[in-house]
């Protein structure tokens, strides 16, 4: 049986670094969800395919190869689409995207089967709640808008994109909003999975945390 860590939460918490750093460290492999749904979404602006053309999208489904190499890269019908599914249209659309029930299914099948043969260290938003929710650890990693907000101008600062605090905030709350508002896999915290508020505490504070939660676990 393979180890699964669930790591689910808000865009801006932390979960991507942190899941990296804790795959590394138990000797797992990452698994960015966020990065399948925005796959979905840049083939889908593409194609020029609107969420309630379900026929279209249908077809996206049926053709769409996404790997996530071992590297970090992402790779969409085999083309390198690491970087390109980081812009802000991608972003925005992702969240309507993965409102719609086939896609869900399709990406939880793909999901599953990653974790059948290897220890993984899954992160997302309803990764505890839906797809493992036997997960062996279970975390729900939170900050509050601002800081999450202040995090992306960072991050955008350092690939060299100036940013407006006032737009980003705003962009976080409503994709906020609609995630954990959606009918179906919503973003919320699993009955069992342990809060932690990375508001004011280190990448370094945070993994150490999340360690010693999986040390416990695994005896
Ligand atoms: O994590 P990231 O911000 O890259 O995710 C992009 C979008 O994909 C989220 O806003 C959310 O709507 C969707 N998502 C999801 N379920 C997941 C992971 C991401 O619905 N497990």
């Amino acid at each position: 049986m393979s180890f699964i860590v669930a790591i689910d939460g808000p865009a801006g918490s932390g979960k991507g670094t942190i899941a990296k750093k804790i795959a590394n460290k138990i000797n797992a492999i990452n698994i960015d969800t966020g990065a399948m749904f925005r796959c979905v979404a840049l083939k889908a602006l593409r194609e020029n395919a609107s969420v309630e053309d379900k026929d279209k999208i249908r077809k996206i489904l049926n053709e769409i190869k996404i790997e996530l190499k071992p590297n970090g890269k992402v790779f969409l019908d085999n083309e390198d689409v690491t970087t390109k599914i980081r812009t802000e249209e991608v972003s925005k659309y992702s969240s309507p995207i993965s409102t719609i029930q086939e896609v869900r299914d399709k990406l939880l099948n793909l999901q599953r089967n990653m974790a059948v043969s290897q220890d993984v260290v899954m992160e997302g938003r309803d990764i505890g709640t839906v797809v493992f929710p036997n997960a062996n650890v279970k975390i729900y990693l939170d900050a509050t808008p601002e800081e999450r907000a202040k995090r992306r101008i960072l991050q955008n600062q350092e690939k060299g994109i100036d940013s407006n605090y006032k737009e980003v905030l705003e962009e976080i709350k409503q994709r906020d909003y609609r995630d954990m508002t959606r009918e179906i896999a919503p973003l919320k915290k699993a009955e069992d999975a342990i809060y932690i508020d990375s508001t004011n505490l280190s990448i370094e504070e945070v993994s150490n945390k999340i360690l010693e939660i999986i040390e416990k676990n695994k005896i």
